[in-house]
């Protein structure tokens, strides 16, 4: 099989973990051709941002005491991941080049005091351009033939949107299978920096944070992998989150669209695009944990069995949102109102997470994250009250309850059964959406509520039994 492995951070947190990586992809190796896509190292992106905060603050000592943390970080881990002399020489070479032009780049941002969006992508990007030569390597200690690229040089092309780019796939798609093609005949396993790319002009972009899980997906439509698989600490989706629900399931399958929703509702962090350049290819994802290789994890599927189609296969949470209700003035229900609404809370960058409005249209209730609460309710005063709006009010200790599956199309009763199990624990309903998909039931209850309510619709679904 043709399988594109994707390492997550914590996966290549010590030397450790990193042998440990390269034992992996060594054992799959045999009888596949492999391509390794791999995040920064455990907390090395985080710094790096941090150190542009520094340098924007003119805190020169501090930009110099992270940029030495960082720096004497990889070479630490080299030095204690690779045990062959020669090759460790070469991989230290290797680091110092890329540390010269790192430091090269810190100097001249600091002598700036300013980072663009255009130079943050290039600082940030340092985190996967050093990660993958660790592994790169360690699997050369391992006697196996690799080479290690950075997004750029293995060949994706994206737009100018720094910071949240975009993969120019037809492009792409050339370079990437011209590149890895020519390695992947050799026997040579690359090792690709995720989460970056560069534009046209050969500007280095990021797809945001999270972004190596989308460089996972872009590699493999391009290449045509049989599977994508994303490593991490986790051993893939579950009915639940396990810190909240004792007897959380991991589930064996679901389909594309219900991990779309599951990665929306952070029941496992991936970037949101992740799931996009797989779907013309009907390539399949395995979501799995690097430290429990035997584990299959969770398999997201093009083409998901019948006897998976549930009603609900998972039930998750989204903690310490902000709630806004907006209500009636004279024109609240004129047309065009909910449009000036949106249209105020998207200038000020705002994203809406979940909306619901009454059809007497004398309410709309309106979702976004905590951090930006205030701000939206600032900006929608400033603008409304006393005009379209009466009365704004805020609530920032809400969360989002969402229930989610593909079975729930069209199936009667589910409604019924999940605010059932509200009412068990006494639990009250703030506001409840659901999209035309079907595929999630959302509603928002108290944040004190949040584990009882969880708890209650697990039970009531039967989620422990699932498999
Ligand atoms: N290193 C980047 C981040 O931490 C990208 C990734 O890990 O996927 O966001
Ligand atoms: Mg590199």
């Amino acid at each position: 099989m043709k399988l594109v492995l994707k390492f997550g951070g914590t996966s290549l947190a010590s030397p450790k973990d990193i042998t440990n990586v390269a034992k992996t992809v060594a054992s799959f190796s045999k009888g596949n051709e492999i391509v390794v896509v791999c995040s920064a190292v455990d907390g090395v992106t985080d710094s790096l941002i941090l150190i542009s905060r520094m340098i924007e603050q003119k805190k020169k000592k501090d930009v110099a005491k992270a940029l030495d943390e960082l720096i004497k970080k990889h070479r630490k881990l080299a030095d204690q991941t690779i045990k062959n002399s020669g090759i460790k020489k070469q991989l230290v070479e290797k680091l110092d080049d890329d540390i010269s032009e790192l430091q090269e780049l810190v100097r001249g941002l600091t002598l700036l005091k300013e980072v663009s969006a255009r130079s943050l992508d290039y600082l940030v990007s340092f985190g996967e351009r050093l990660s993958d030569d660790l592994v790169s390597f360690a699997l050369q200690d391992l006697d196996k033939k690799s080479t290690a690229l950075n997004g750029k040089e293995v060949g994706i092309v994206t737009d100018s949107n720094f910071g949240e780019s975009r993969p120019l796939m037809d492009t792409t798609r050339i370079r990437i299978s011209k590149t890895l093609g020519s390695l992947l005949s050799k026997k040579v396993i690359p090792v690709v920096g995720g989460f970056a790319g560069a534009d046209q002009h050969g500007n280095v972009t990021t797809f945001g944070r999270g972004g190596s899980d989308y460089t996972a997906t872009i590699i493999a439509s391009s290449i045509n992998a049989d599977e994508v698989w994303l490593m991490s600490d986790v051993d893939g989706l579950m009915t639940a989150d396990p810190k909240l629900v004792k007897n959380a399931k991991l589930l064996k399958e679901v389909s594309y669209s219900e991990a779309i929703e599951m990665a929306q509702f952070g029941a496992k962090q991936i970037h949101p695009k992740t799931f996009e350049p797989l779907l013309s290819k009907k390539i399949p994802m395995r979501i799995r944990s690097t430290f429990d290789v035997k584990n299959t994890g969770t398999l997201v599927t093009p083409s998901p069995s019948a006897a998976t189609k549930k009603t609900v296969k998972c039930i998750s949470a989204l903690r310490n949102i902000g709630l806004m209700d907006l209500s009636g003035g004279i024109l609240f229900a004129a047309p065009g109102s909910a449009a000036k609404i949106f249209t105020i809370l998207a200038e000020k960058n705002i994203n809406v997470l979940m909306v619901s409005s009454n059809p007497s249209e004398a309410s709309i209730s309106i979702i976004v994250k905590k951090v930006d609460l205030a701000k939206s309710i600032n900006a929608l005063e400033m603008n409304l009250l006393g005009k379209m709006v009466k009365k704004i009010e805020g609530s920032s200790n809400a969360s989002i309850i969402a229930v989610i599956g593909s079975g729930m199309k069209g199936t009667v009763g589910v409604a019924a059964k999940v605010f059932s199990a509200a009412q068990k624990r006494k639990v009250n309903v703030m506001m409840i959406a659901q999209g035309s998909s079907e595929l999630n039931l959302a509603f928002v209850v108290k944040d004190s509520d949040c584990k009882s309510v969880l708890e209650s619709l697990h039970e009531e679904f039967q989620l422990d039994k699932i498999n």
